[in-house]
């Protein structure tokens, strides 16, 4: 019936989430207010996990894209969890260190990190530096030099392969902002550079072909063209990469006619894919790394907002007004992106009205989606919007100083506040 397995509708007739009455979420923390069910969490990374150890006898490390909510509890939980993590700035890291996760699981990723920034994964002793660029590469073997360290680096690969188009194209994407290109041998180039630079150690390769991608073909065409390249840098200079990180992306259910596979499967294609590569090629299988981001939070999350106005214009359509929008979620007004909404207080009634969700901003274009089936509302209504636990809180502003909500995870019945909603006097604390 819903688009995650966490939802279900109680005997009153509301929505709940992990086992807790979203109405009774609603009064005790108030609105907006994000909700994430811990269990559903922890059952994704356990599926991830668990197809490491099943199709490639666990030489593996599932590492979660923290981009897509990072928090402390969250670090906490994928600490737990066993997961390793990806971080693309040094607030995440900062975030990651201070709840003492283990900086050898660490991934650093981003096509423009700081020095400062670079300097602090040196400092903290980072595992994984996943270098984007000859500049970088330089800077980082200075500075670990300077502080007599030797960093542990991946190179970031553009494999050539765009699993944003329909059908997946396997050439020619090398207009990317991120990475070294193989077919015009800069990639090579880089390794050999890295090869010969003091203070860095090339550990491996690195690419990231898209997200929110439902098949597993370009998942499997990108690990090929990966282990390829890991062939063709032990036969040019007789050394044999141990790592090999084949990113994230991995789509999971917005809509109900979304259909993504379990997430076991995309290991068990790129696993059979890497074997046969390694044993033509006569190389040992690398150390595999995934990094799934959305798919490990994403419809674990909801979003619970408060409906203000209710503004029918004739014959073109209906406005409902919640207490949040582009503030909380951006990704409407950034790629149009859908989501599911349903009353949370009357959720066992048909939604029989197509209404328009707007958020509260003072923007046109502020609005949580277009076109949405949802139940008849009133003010005071609480409505829910479903699968928003990646990619909301984490690109949620401050945008008409709107103090950002609260996150509560839910876990077999029992709340627990993991980020406290902001209050006025956070707005203005860096003021002068
Ligand atoms: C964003 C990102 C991911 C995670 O992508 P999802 O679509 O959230 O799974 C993984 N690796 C890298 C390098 C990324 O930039």
């Amino acid at each position: 019936m819903f688009v995650s397995r966490c939802l279900d509708v109680n005997s009153h007739g509301h929505l709940t989430i992990g086992g807790c009455d979203t109405v009774e979420l609603a009064q005790q923390f108030g609105t907006p207010l994000y909700l994430l069910d811990e269990g559903e969490v922890r059952r994704a990374c356990a599926s991830y996990r668990e197809s490491i150890d099943r199709y490639y006898g666990g030489k593996g490390l599932v590492a979660y894209a923290s981009k897509a909510l990072n928090c402390k509890a969250l670090c906490r939980i994928m600490q737990e969890e066993g997961m390793g993590l990806d971080v693309v700035s040094g607030g995440e890291l900062y975030t990651a260190l201070s709840v003492g996760f283990p900086a050898e699981k660490i991934f650093f990723h981003g096509n423009n990190k700081t020095p400062r920034e670079l300097q602090e994964a040196l400092e903290a002793g980072v595992g994984q530096i996943v270098v984007d660029n000859l500049t970088e590469l330089e800077l980082l073997s200075e500075l670990a030099g300077g502080q007599g360290r030797t960093a542990e680096i991946l190179l970031r690969i553009k494999p050539g392969v765009d699993a944003h188009t329909h059908q997946f194209i396997r050439t020619g994407q090398i207009d990317s902002k991120f990475g070294f290109a193989l077919e015009t041998g800069e990639a090579m180039q880089a390794v050999e550079r890295a090869l010969a630079l003091p203070g860095v150690r090339l550990k491996g390769v690195h690419c990231h072909i898209g997200s929110q991608v439902f098949d597993r073909e370009p998942f499997e065409a990108a690990a090929e063209i990966m282990v390829q390249f890991l062939a063709d840098i032990h036969d040019r200079w007789g050394c044999q990469l141990e790592m090999l990180n084949l990113g994230g992306g991995f789509g999971i259910k917005y809509l109900s006619d979304h259909n993504p596979i379990p997430y076991g499967q995309y290991m068990e294609g790129v696993s059979r894919v890497v074997k046969e590569v390694c044993a033509q090629r006569g190389i040992a299988t690398p150390f595999i790394v995934m990094e799934p981001g959305r798919s490990i939070v994403g419809a674990a999350g909801i979003t619970l907002y408060t409906v203000g106005s209710v503004k029918t214009i004739p014959g073109i359509r209906t406005y409902v007004s919640v207490d949040g929008g582009m503030t909380d979620n951006p990704r409407y007004i950034l790629y149009q992106s859908e989501y599911e909404a349903l009353a949370a207080n009357r959720a066992d009634q048909p939604k029989d009205t197509v209404v328009t969700l707007a958020g509260r901003c003072c923007e046109s274009g502020d609005l949580v989606g277009e076109g949405m089936p949802l139940q008849q509302v009133r003010p005071g209504d609480l409505v829910a919007v479903l699968s928003t636990g990646a990619y909301n809180y984490s690109m949620a502003s401050n945008y008409n100083r709107v103090p950002r909500p609260a996150l509560v995870l839910v876990r077999d019945g029992v709340p627990r506040l993991a980020i406290r909603r902001e209050s006025y006097e956070d707005l203005v604390r860096n003021d002068l």
